[in-house]
């Protein structure tokens, strides 16, 4: 598609990633004419574990099995390697994905519901004016009514406009690691988690179809300098992975949320990642990405029914809703991020801990109840801890 000075969207989304597309597909259905621009071509790579967790396949409007990878079935707990918990799962927490793959998918699903997509254009500039937005591409210009910032956390729309200047940040570092079968079948479908393999943050492996997905996240807005080095760690001290054969290494700069500001002004708001919409324990941003465009959608289809343009609502609800939670978020992080070793031990020897803690990521738990239930059962958790309990 060409760009056309003749048409006035009435909304124009920057990104094609989860929250953009997300966005685009629920108002593209709800009869609003959407664009969605996009700087990568499509199908394009994304630096991510791609861990989809059941709240959000959830909340996402369309079936999306075709796309989904493997399912979680299991979790292992592992302290500096060494083995703390391997457990299964009894009901469903997470599915892997390939981002190229549920990205592209997401994306034709909001061109088949109507929206327009155009890829390969990257978004230079913003402009507000009175009565619309204006886009500014290599491409050319687009208006639109409305300017949803989906671009991830390093936003061109949020920067452009001087929006979140001191956004609270934390890194991630991915390898995409080829093992041999057996390796591969070792680690079957069983996602690991170790709290030693950095400090402030955790080592993954999480299984893909035909690889492991290997990274370290560090929850802490101190520069990385040493999160390769953790990475490498990470990888010598895990038993399944001594046998690699192909390491591609990404890295990334990962939202940590839970400061309340204003993501909106005038005409244009900010949407995932580009609102710093990831939890600052776990880092999970999918789920927030999919879960504020449809919050998004919500607010907009309203605008459009009661011919108003305020989008302070739109705020109030990403902050009531989501950033609210991530305070709570915050205050696990900062208990297990401060005692790694000893919090490992809980979670791998407390059934109570882990229902909590897997629930928590399933969606069965907000963050606010696991705060509140974990304060009212540490007794308990202690006593499961020392002398034993039951699987939850
Ligand atoms: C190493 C790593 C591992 C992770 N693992 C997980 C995980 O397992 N589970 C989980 O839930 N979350 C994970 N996350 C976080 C997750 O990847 C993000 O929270 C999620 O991708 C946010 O989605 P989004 O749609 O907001 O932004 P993005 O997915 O970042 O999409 C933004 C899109 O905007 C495009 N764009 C950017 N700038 C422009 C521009 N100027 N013009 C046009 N287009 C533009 C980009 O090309 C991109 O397609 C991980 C992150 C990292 C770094």
């Amino acid at each position: 598609m060409s760009p056309s000075t003749q048409i006035i969207y009435d909304l124009i989304i920057v990104g094609a990633g989860p929250a953009g597309t997300v966005l685009a597909y629920l108002l593209a259905k709800a009869g609003l004419r959407v664009l969605i621009l996009e700087k990568a071509p499509m199908p394009r790579y994304k630096t991510c574990g791609g861990g989809i967790t059941a709240k959000t396949i959830n909340n996402i409007p369309f079936d999306i099995t075709p796309v989904l990878d493997k399912q979680a079935t299991g979790g292992i707990v592992t302290f500096g390697g060494k083995l703390l918990l391997k457990t299964l799962l009894k009901k469903p927490v997470a599915w892997l994905v390939m981002r190229d793959e549920f990205d592209y998918f997401l994306s034709q699903e909001a061109q088949r519901a109507g929206a327009d997509l155009i890829d390969g254009t990257l978004v230079e500039k913003i402009d507000q004016q009175a009565d619309r937005v204006v886009v500014y591409t290599a491409a050319g210009k687009f208006f639109g009514s409305f300017l949803a910032g989906a671009d991830g956390v390093n936003s061109t729309v949020a920067h452009s406009l001087g929006m979140l200047q001191n956004r609270e940040v934390g890194t991630a570092i991915e390898a995409e690691i080829e093992v041999d079968p057996a390796a591969l079948e070792e680690q079957g479908l069983f996602a690991t988690f170790d709290f030693g393999a950095t400090p402030h943050g955790y080592g993954w492996i999480f299984p893909k179809r035909d690889h492991l997905s290997v990274g370290v996240f560090q929850a802490s807005t101190a520069k990385a300098r040493d999160i390769r080095k953790s990475l490498n760690k990470f990888i010598d001290c895990q038993p399944v992975l001594n046998r690699h054969r192909q390491i591609d290494i990404h890295g990334h700069r990962i939202p940590l949320g839970g400061t309340f500001v204003n993501l909106h002004l005038g005409r244009v708001f900010l949407l995932g990642d580009a609102a710093n919409l990831a939890d600052p324990w776990l880092g999970e941003g999918l789920y927030y990405a999919v879960t504020s465009a449809q919050i998004a959608a919500s607010v907009i289809e309203a605008l459009f029914s009661q011919g108003r343009m305020d989008l302070s609502i739109y705020t109030q609800r990403i902050n009531a809703e989501i950033v609210q939670q991530f305070a709570y978020a915050r205050r696990l992080a900062g208990i297990v991020y401060q005692f790694p070793r000893f919090s490992s031990q809980l979670i791998s020897k407390s059934p109570l801990m882990q229902t909590l803690i897997f629930g928590s990521v399933r969606g069965d738990f907000t963050f606010g109840t696991v705060n509140r239930l974990l304060l009212q059962s540490m007794p308990r958790i202690f006593w499961q801890a020392l002398y034993g309990g039951s699987h939850p």
